[in-house]
């Protein structure tokens, strides 16, 4: 990755009051570590968390690296028996899930489309509302998506719908240290947000910078409580480290239907 590549990307997170750091080349660091994904690698980071430390091989942040070493903790050499379900079209999970899992579906949420339609190749689907059938998947996986959707109970109740029982939803989402999770918004009847404090985006592949509304902030503290709810009948936190570049572990929610 060029320099000028680096910067620009540190430029542009150190909009955010939360990454400012990264805009500094002092904070920036480089070290090896293996992969989770490619093996051996060279790793760089331009600031202490996940987010922003990248492999320089495959070019994955250690915030969706997380999620491919939790899929080959818990699944191991099972991986290649899976029917996986990804619910975005990019990502290092989509990435090793696509070579190594027996099948993979995947998809993007196309709003006004329909359900279960493919738009420009990729199927559309809201994931409160799922349109494949009970117990599909061995596994289903997400990189920051569930606080960005309004009701994520419901979310997380669809996810459990389509596995099989003994499946298993692995997900990063931020997880904050407040008592309880937060909900930052609410979607009204006519489709429009409710913002209940000070609004925030984040970015998206597909829809460009700060164009995903955030609804949720949640709680480390409860977020296996919510899940389990749904339907689930164990939760836990996996704390993964890549390499220590990042600064602090990156978690990973692990349910078990
Ligand atoms: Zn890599």
């Amino acid at each position: 990755m060029a320099f000028a590549r680096l910067r620009s990307i540190a430029r542009y997170l150190a909009r955010s009051r939360r990454f400012h750091a990264a805009a500094t080349p002092l904070a920036w660091r480089a070290g090896r570590a293996e992969c989770p994904a490619c093996g051996p690698s060279l790793f760089f980071s331009i600031g202490r968390h996940p987010f922003l430390t990248r492999c320089l091989s495959c070019r994955a942040t250690v915030t969706g690296l997380s999620l491919v070493a939790a899929i080959r903790r818990i699944h191991g050499e099972a991986i290649a028996r899976l029917c996986a379900y990804e619910l975005s079209s990019y990502g290092a999970a989509f990435d090793f899930l696509r070579v190594h899992a027996a099948g993979l579906s995947f998809s993007e949420y196309f709003p006004g489309e329909a359900p279960g339609a493919l738009v420009d190749g990729i199927r559309n689907e809201d994931v409160q509302d799922l349109t494949f059938p009970a117990e599909r998947f061995d596994l289903v996986t997400s990189n920051q998506v569930f606080e960005h959707v309004p009701d994520d109970l419901r979310a997380f109740s669809e996810c459990c719908r389509v596995l099989r029982p003994g499946g298993s939803l692995l997900f990063a989402v931020p997880l904050y240290d407040y008592a309880a999770t937060r909900r930052l918004a609410s979607r009204n009847a006519d489709g429009t947000i409710a913002w209940h404090g000070e609004p925030e985006f984040h970015d998206s592949r597909l829809g460009g910078p700060d164009s995903a509304p955030t609804f949720w902030r949640h709680s480390r503290h409860d977020i296996a409580a919510r899940v389990s709810g749904a339907g689930f009948t164990r939760v836990e936190i996996l704390d993964i480290v890549v390499t220590p570049l990042q600064g602090e572990p990156s978690p990973v929610v692990h349910a078990v239907k």
